[in-house]
């Protein structure tokens, strides 16, 4: 069986009476070297599990399935099941669910079919929801040993940007919270079917066993990392304003500059660490009662 043969893929949709949703992200992939190379430097060992979001017709499944001793998938679209079943039926550590990733009790998933398993996400995710598939994982508080996907490369180039690049934004700096994001390899839009307009990438998120910070208050720095982003074109002062309508500049100013920034950084010079600093900082301004 060979999923990434254009021919195969068109008989095994008609077989199946499957059309492409575009409104799922449904792009397969048809270049044989990429789920290949996706399985195998997904960064798992033989003993472990996987967690696939998105299987399709099981093109990188397979892959996974061939080197990995657990393959969980979670499918949105009950019409591609039956082809699934039929593309993985030769392995027996298969386990398919159907539903919407984003809504799937993740602690509860890896309890029932993860215990005492190392688990590694690896999947060619629906561009659509990237960044919601991704939070979703990272607040799920589950421990992934790593969490390797392709996603559009414009966004691994934001994923991957540090403070001070153009690319540095609220998504790097709420996911960078979690783990340490490295690009792997980059694939091109002939690589899929059918092609999406722009090329893709595959990105590591090694997530930290243990933070690298500490913060008072979680849910504070969220809001602090949103604040801080709201109007890039503001100073962090400025852009703060909008997200804390409860403390007035003078007080976000002295925040800010008893971290030691001045008061006119924008906030997109701050890493990780110093979201924290902020995020305390700001919390000695804020009335208990305000929360
Ligand atoms: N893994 C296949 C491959 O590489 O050829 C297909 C990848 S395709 C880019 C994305 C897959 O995610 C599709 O199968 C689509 O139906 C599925 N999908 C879209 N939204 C989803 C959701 N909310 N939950 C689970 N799967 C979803």
């Amino acid at each position: 069986m060979k999923l990434t043969s254009v021919s195969e893929v068109r008989a095994i949709m008609e077989r199946h009476g499957l059309h492409f949703n575009k409104g799922y992200g449904q792009n397969f992939l048809i270049n044989e070297a990429v789920p290949k190379r996706i399985a195998e430097t997904c960064g798992a060992s033989a003993e472990d599990g996987i967690l696939e979001i998105g299987p399709g017709i099981g093109t990188l499944t397979r892959e996974l399935l061939a080197r990995y001793r657990k393959v969980v998938a979670v499918e949105i679209d009950a019409t591609l099941l039956p082809a699934l079943r039929e593309t993985t039926a030769d392995f027996d550590q298969f386990t398919l669910i159907h539903a919407d990733i984003l809504k799937v009790d993740l602690p509860a998933l890896m309890a029932e079919h993860f215990a005492g398993m190392k688990v590694t996400v690896c999947a060619n995710l629906p561009y659509y929801i990237t960044t919601p598939i991704l939070m979703g994982l990272l607040e799920s508080g589950c421990s992934f040993d790593n969490i390797t996907v392709m996603i559009q490369k414009e966004v691994a180039l934001r994923l991957c940007a540090k403070p001070g690049e153009a690319d540095y934004g609220a998504v790097t700096a709420s996911v960078a919270r979690y783990g340490r994001v490295s690009r792997l390899f980059t694939v091109s839009a002939g690589s899929f079917l059918p092609a999406p307009k722009v090329d893709s990438a595959v990105i590591r998120i090694a997530l930290d066993p243990v933070r690298r910070y500490t913060v008072t208050d979680e849910a504070l720095m969220t809001r602090v990392i949103r604040g801080a982003f709201a109007q890039r074109r503001k100073t962090l002062v400025n852009s703060l304003a909008s997200e804390f309508g409860e403390l007035n500049k003078e007080r976000l100013t002295e925040a800010v500059t008893s971290c030691g920034f001045s008061a006119d950084v924008r906030g997109e010079k701050l890493g990780i660490p110093e979201f924290a600093a902020l995020t305390d900082a700001i919390a000695a301004h804020i009335s208990p009662k305000l929360f």
